[in-house]
């Protein structure tokens, strides 16, 4: 093992955010927007709800006319007007008279709580009311939710759903955004086979080309190149070029280890790459490398891409066992890509749970130890998984979470507190 000193992963993951800037905007129809940051803020244009409304089907009244109304002694009311959700303002309220509404039905003036249909008797043209009410009582008053020119939502909010229907019920179609990445795949391995292809002798199947697509698909990205090249430095320089050339982030795996073989921080150092850091206080994924490519391009040549000056390629070198790719991209890939793509500040949700068996290892890296959650009478527990090395992807793809084993400790006892991180795949 390394015993070299080596960047922590905090130090790692703040490097690399610093050389993540957000790209430039376009604006992208709603229904595209899924899975995009927010490039605008959000400010009401109107109020809401827009004009006072029913929350309720039932029956608007006046309090006064209501007050004594009581199971032995209901109310009768002759019902002055029908008004649906939908229709046109309706005129205020007579005196002495009810009005029957739907959920979402504009009100009368005068109309000053909804009685629920199902505490009223229906009577022909009249209704009979078993019950008092309190003041707006199943109302929704007109800027109860929000007033005009209040920030709904601001720079950076990720589209979900509800977001997306925020945004339809303010009236839009379209909504700005940062550009996606562009991101693309070098796989470097001798050893490699392509799944549906016949092993020959010591060959193992390529997996992290599908792992990794997976991984972007989940941030609503697909590679726009992936390229498998043998451990040669003239194959890898091409390939890496190539990528350079077209992509803001190039994400390689294998070859970032000290074998014969790891040819990838040379080759990329060949090609301009600086290096940012190589290998980190962490396990899986020890060997990582991460390096910046500063590309100029004149204000001629920019695209709409808005990249002209100086623009930052980012290079990630994952280690080639399939663990530890996966989880150096969980950990330090994917909150640069959401960075990119405008996120403010790259959440890690973090709980704490009991640990229900004990772990130990070598100190000096943080471990993330696969694990699930369970609930035991009441108590959040994590359990990890079997097949805990780097080579095993049962033991990641059977997980949700990474417990946190502390560079510095050396046992975790069984029924301590430990802090599980959870599997967020976009
Ligand atoms: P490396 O980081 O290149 O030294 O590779 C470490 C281990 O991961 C070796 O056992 C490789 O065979 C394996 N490995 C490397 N790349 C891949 C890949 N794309 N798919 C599956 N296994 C891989
Ligand atoms: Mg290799």
């Amino acid at each position: 093992m390394f015993n070299g000193i080596m960047i922590s992963f905090d130090q790692a993951l703040a490097k690399i955010l610093r050389h993540a800037t957000p790209l430039s905007r376009e604006t992208v129809r709603l229904t595209d927007a899924t899975g995009r940051f927010l490039a605008e803020s959000i400010i009401a244009a109107e109020a809401a709800p827009r004009f006072d409304q029913s929350n309720m089907d039932g029956f608007g009244v006046r309090l006064a006319e209501v007050r004594r109304a009581g199971r032995g002694s209901p109310i009768r009311l002759p019902v002055s007007q029908i008004v649906a959700a939908g229709g046109p303002m309706p005129s205020p309220l007579q005196k002495g008279t009810a009005v029957k509404v739907f959920t979402g039905a504009p009100l009368p003036r005068g109309v000053e709580a909804v009685i629920m249909k199902e505490f009223c008797v229906e009577q022909g043209a009249h209704v009979l009311v078993t019950g008092p009410v309190a003041r707006d009582e199943n109302i929704r008053r007109r800027g109860c939710e929000y007033a005009r020119g209040a920030t709904l939502l601001k720079p950076g909010t990720p589209i979900t759903p509800p977001v997306a229907g925020l945004l339809a019920s303010l009236g839009r179609t379209a909504v700005r955004v940062h550009i996606r990445p562009r991101v693309a795949l070098v796989i470097t391995g001798n050893e490699l086979a392509t799944p549906g292809r016949t092993l020959r002798a010591g060959q193992v199947y390529e997996s992290n080309s599908f792992a990794l697509a997976s991984a972007l698909q989940g941030l609503g990205l697909r590679p726009i190149s992936s390229r498998r090249v043998r451990d040669n430095k003239t194959t890898l320089a091409v390939a890496l070029d190539h990528a350079l050339g077209l992509a803001d982030v190039v994400i390689t795996s294998g070859g970032v280890s000290v074998g014969e073989f790891d040819l990838v921080k040379e080759v990329a150092g060949e090609l301009g790459v600086r290096t940012g850091f190589w290998r980190a206080a962490i396990k899986p994924g020890m060997p990582v490398y991460f390096g910046i490519y500063r590309l100029e391009i004149p204000t001629k040549t920019a695209t709409k891409r808005g990249d002209s000056g100086v623009r930052h390629k980012l290079v990630f070198g994952l280690p080639g066992n399939p663990v530890s790719a996966l989880v150096v991209f969980h950990q330090l890939v994917q909150p640069a890509l959401q960075q990119m793509m405008g996120q403010r500040a790259p959440q890690r949700l973090r709980l704490q749970a009991r640990l229900a068996t004990p772990l130990r290892h070598n100190p000096g890296r943080l471990e993330w130890v696969r694990g699930v959650l369970e609930i035991r009478e009441s108590a959040l527990w994590v359990l990890p998984t079997p097949c805990r090395e780097s080579h095993m992807l049962t033991g990641l793809a059977n997980a949700r979470v990474l417990i946190e084993f502390p560079a510095s400790a050396t046992t975790l006892c069984q029924g301590s507190t430990v802090w599980a991180e959870w599997l967020q795949w976009g």
